[in-house]
């Protein structure tokens, strides 16, 4: 339980309500900023402009996913106020007071050393990573079949990279009856790829590998669909880049010739925006009952 923790939650998405019901249902007082336009009311919630928030009592910030950007404003879907974590702001708040966020930036970097204050970034998590493949993956498999006019089972499917989204989405297209090929350039990732059942392959030999491939789905977060690769490509081929902004894809070759290919960033926010929300609310309250124990966070 989180009775007697005091938890402010600054701005966010349909994400942050799943958070938000956690948090109170685990007693926690919970102060929501830029959340005067949601209808819904939480027992345990009060809604507060930024101003108001008494932050010298306040345990811990929960931001958004995107966290800040680099003037420090917090984006809130549910408001039109302007909320920008200060140092100010967070210089009131107690030493413990620790502040979450799905990912980190600059500022929020600079901010967190210079107040002294701990920053806990959810999405570099394991845990959080690989529960989120599981939407991501279910996202992927809308935008092939939304874009493609054949099945799934049966077509030639190369998947880049074997981390935490590359071997959800390997394995599910492979259990899709997709022929599946993966590639990876870490020896113990071939021996996976093997063991899986799938046919792996080096990344240098990519170009060798994708002339019969009807979808490419690429989790590299590097430049590695380069004009070389997508020119041995069939002129059909789909390409879907999951790898963070700004992908792994020479898009504009892409595009000059003629091979369909999408940048798809974001997609457990799109596809399944509770269990998207559920996953992080599950990770963060854990965390939170940890620091209340005295327990030191496994990751
Ligand atoms: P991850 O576990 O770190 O896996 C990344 C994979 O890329 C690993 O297999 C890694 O192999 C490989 N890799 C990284 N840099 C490489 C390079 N320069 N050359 C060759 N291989 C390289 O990451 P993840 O959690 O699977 O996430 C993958 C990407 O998807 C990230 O950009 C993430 O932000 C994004 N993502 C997107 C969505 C969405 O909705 N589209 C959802 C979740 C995540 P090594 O071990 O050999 O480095």
């Amino acid at each position: 339980m989180l009775t007697g923790k005091q938890i402010a939650v600054l701005g966010g998405d349909a994400r942050q309500l799943e958070i938000i019901r956690k948090l109170t249902e685990l007693d926690a007082k919970v102060a929501l900023v830029g959340f005067e336009q949601l209808d819904h009311a939480f027992t345990g919630a009060s809604k507060e402009r930024l101003d108001e928030v008494d932050f010298s009592q306040v345990d811990a910030i929960i931001l958004p996913v995107p966290g800040t950007n680099l003037e420090g404003e917090i984006d809130t879907i549910f408001s039109n106020e302007k909320i920008v974590l200060t140092k100010e702001i967070v210089e009131q708040t107690p030493e413990h007071c620790t502040i979450f966020s799905g990912i980190t930036n600059k500022y929020l970097d600079e901010l967190v050393k210079q107040t002294d204050r701990k920053l806990i970034q959810l999405f570099e998590r394991d845990d959080v990573a690989i529960y989120n493949s599981i939407p991501t993956v279910e996202g992927t498999i809308m935008m092939a079949i939304q874009h493609t006019d054949f099945t799934i089972h049966g077509s030639n499917i190369v998947v880049l990279g074997l981390g935490r989204v590359g071997m959800s989405v390997a394995r599910t297209f492979h259990h899709l009856g997709g022929k599946l090929k993966v590639g990876a350039r870490k020896s113990e990732h071939l021996a996976r790829i093997s063991e899986m059942g799938l046919n792996p392959f080096h990344l240098d030999d990519l170009k060798q590998q994708i002339s019969d491939c009807d979808i490419l789905i690429n989790t590299i977060p590097a430049h590695v669909v380069t004009a070389q690769v997508i020119s041995k490509m069939p002129s059909h081929t789909l390409i879907i880049d999951l790898a963070s902004k700004p992908g792994g894809t020479d898009f504009r070759y892409a595009e000059k010739r003629g091979v369909k290919a999408l940048l798809a960033p974001g997609l457990p926010g799109i596809v399944a925006p509770k269990t998207a929300g559920q996953i992080l609310a599950n990770v963060l309250s854990q965390l939170l009952q940890d620091e209340t124990d005295g327990k030191e966070s496994s990751q």
